[in-house]
């Protein structure tokens, strides 16, 4: 079990870094989630999550439908945030950039040196957070952690988005780590693990849904008079039953049009959640960084490091 996680932590972080280098002015968000998304399979290991990609104010869940023409602009502020699977266990990976190029053409140097300061910032909540874990430790007190650690650069973490414990084939197992002190005493225990993932922000620190769907999650099976939806719910039954799936990868197996209705009355019906894109409220700019760590007696190790 550690094997895996730590496999499919190494994986990930090794194609965090190069996806990174590909964010750059003029680059289409899709070249790069399908890049992600086929280094994850040849690596040998399964997509967790579809590869978010999310631009400035947004936080967290967008990534590319099919044909998406999303481009970069330098000096954009992007959160990548990938998932690899191994046997089920889980890494779960994010870092922010800013898109490289002429970014003077579109901010001014006072606006790009806080968007590294925001950079900045989540990194430095991330490294405090790590620094609390071990056996026993609060999650409370991991959130405090980071709540100091991005004060101060006089910035404010996202309070109501959180890491969260990690299970075979799930994602999202119950315990969430909180980006401040949420009073919440629950300890940790050796061998759990765990996504922390601060969020930093010049805005006052809330994310929104913000229209479109483009991730879901499998939820229930139900009945549907459309045979094509019927289809759709079937293969993603047998496909992505345990962990989100993009919008784009059932557009591309069964056509635009019959995937968008089948999208919709899936979700209409609660057979699949469609997770919104995550806006900070303010549309303030917005930096994440994200490791997955196993809890030791007297720390962690990062598996994604
Ligand atoms: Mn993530
Ligand atoms: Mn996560």
């Amino acid at each position: 079990m550690i094997e895996s996680y730590i496999q499919a932590g190494k994986l990930a972080s090794k194609i965090r870094e190069e996806a990174s280098k590909m964010i750059t002015d003029g680059t289409l968000v899709l070249d790069l989630v399908n890049y992600v998304e086929s280094e994850i399979l040849k690596g040998g290991a399964e997509i967790a999550f579809p590869c978010n990609v999310s631009i400035n104010e947004y936080a967290a869940h967008y990534t590319s439908p099919a044909g998406d023409e999303t481009r970069f602009k330098a000096g954009d502020m992007v959160k990548l945030d990938l998932g690899a699977m191994i046997d089920g266990y889980i890494a779960d990976t994010a870092v922010t950039v800013l898109a490289s190029g002429n970014m003077d053409e579109n901010y001014t140097q006072d606006e790009i040196n806080l968007h590294e300061e925001i950079i900045e910032a989540s990194a430095a909540g991330l490294e405090a957070a790590i620094a609390t874990v071990r056996a026993g430790v609060e999650i409370s007190k991991i959130g405090e952690a980071v709540h100091e650690a991005i004060s101060e650069y006089h910035l404010n973490p996202i309070f109501n988005l959180m890491g969260h414990s990690l299970e075979q084939y799930n994602l999202h197992a119950g315990i969430s780590i909180p980006n401040y002190d949420n009073n919440d005493n629950f300890k940790l225990d050796e061998g759990q693990a765990v996504a922390i993932e601060p969020f930093a922000t010049n805005g006052e620190g809330m994310v929104n849904d913000a229209p479109g769907h483009y991730i879901f999650s499998y939820m229930a099976n139900k009945p549907f008079r459309m045979k094509s939806t019927q289809r759709v719910l079937k293969y993603i039954q047998n496909n992505h039953r345990y962990v989100p799936f993009s919008g784009r990868w059932i557009t591309d197996e069964f056509g635009e049009r019959k995937g968008a209705i089948a999208l919709k009355q899936l979700s209409d019906a609660m057979a699949i959640y469609p997770y919104a894109p995550l806006r900070e409220k303010q549309n303030c700019f917005v930096s994440q960084k994200e490791h997955t760590i196993i809890v030791e007696k007297e720390g962690c190790t990062v598996t994604t490091i």
